[in-house]
């Protein structure tokens, strides 16, 4: 098969994977918002290296929306995301629309507890239903063997992994580094809201998620360490900082003592748009 098929309906996906599987061929599944760049990529990359025919899916999901967030102004550029997506050797775009995807009637949420109430969950209501909700939709639609995210996504990684351990979904779940610019910031399809100055001070946050690991790995005190350096978002301009926390790597239980792998996240406002990032801080 060459080039790339877009395919609107989750029954056109199935007949597609149905054709595949009966072949013997194995399939992954990358899943999207869109306005893709080389983060996204690197996911279609390892995706590769795990099956021979990859669907990555672009949905700009609304139920993982806020009503005061950027739904309306989320950046959508689906030719230009399938020529990049046609490059890296995709075979099938998933770009259903949300009557597709939610059509009159719809009355189901996933919800994973525990897991989802911390960190972005505590500042985006209902955010990780929404995400649960169209990521076990997308599952179950694809039927891949294996499906890639981000750790770009901490924490939404940690929820997904649950949610297709404890709902059966027979469907392996991958892991892909997170991707920086050269100047450290992570990539974001919601970089492209920030003015050149606003950059400048979005690279406060990757700075302060450095900085604090070091100090952990060198055995400063937790507490202090992450005062010290929400105090730098601030000092460097963020706006509002919504967390910046030090969390065991897999439960995301708050963590008091560097005793075993651990994860610093963050989440800050640079005007008004919201970054995200993290970093692995580990015991020596
Ligand atoms: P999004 O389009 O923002 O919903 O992201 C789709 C997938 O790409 C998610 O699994 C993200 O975690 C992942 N992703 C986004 N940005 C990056 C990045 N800079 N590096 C690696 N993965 C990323």
């Amino acid at each position: 098969m060459t080039g790339l098929s877009i395919l609107r309906t989750a029954e056109s996906l199935s007949q597609q994977v149905n054709r595949w599987r009966a072949e013997g061929l194995r399939i992954a599944l990358v899943p999207t918002m869109g306005a893709l760049h080389e983060g996204h990529l690197s996911l279609v990359q390892l995706a590769k290296n795990h099956a021979n025919r990859i669907i990555a899916s672009i949905f700009v999901n609304p139920k993982q929306f806020g009503p005061q967030e950027d739904l309306g102004r989320y950046p959508r550029q689906e030719a230009q995301d399938a020529e990049m997506l046609r490059s890296v050797g995709c075979e099938v775009l998933f770009a259903p629309t949300v009557e597709e995807m939610y059509p009159e009637g719809f009355s189901t949420s996933v919800s994973v507890t525990g897991l989802s109430s911390g960190l972005c969950g505590a500042h985006r209501p209902g955010h990780f239903d929404g995400v649960a909700t169209v990521v076990t939709k997308l599952l179950n639609a694809a039927r891949a063997h294996v499906a890639v995210f981000g750790e770009k996504d901490y924490q939404q990684l940690q929820i997904i992994r649950r949610l297709a351990q404890d709902l059966n979904i027979g469907t392996e779940i991958l892991a892909g580094p997170i991707v920086r610019d050269a100047d450290g910031l992570a990539l974001s399809s919601r970089n492209s809201y920030l003015s050149a100055q606003e950059r400048q001070i979005a690279l406060a946050l990757p700075k302060a998620l450095q900085t604090a690991k070091e100090a952990l790995e060198a055995g400063q005190e937790v507490m202090r360490v992450l005062e010290e350096q929400r105090q730098a978002l601030s000092s460097a301009g963020f706006t509002m900082i919504d967390y910046l926390e030090l969390r065991d790597s897999v439960t995301l239980e708050p963590i008091k003592q560097l005793a075993r792998p651990a994860r610093l996240l963050a989440a800050g406002f640079v005007g008004s748009t919201r970054l995200i990032d993290n970093v692995a801080v580990l015991p020596s």
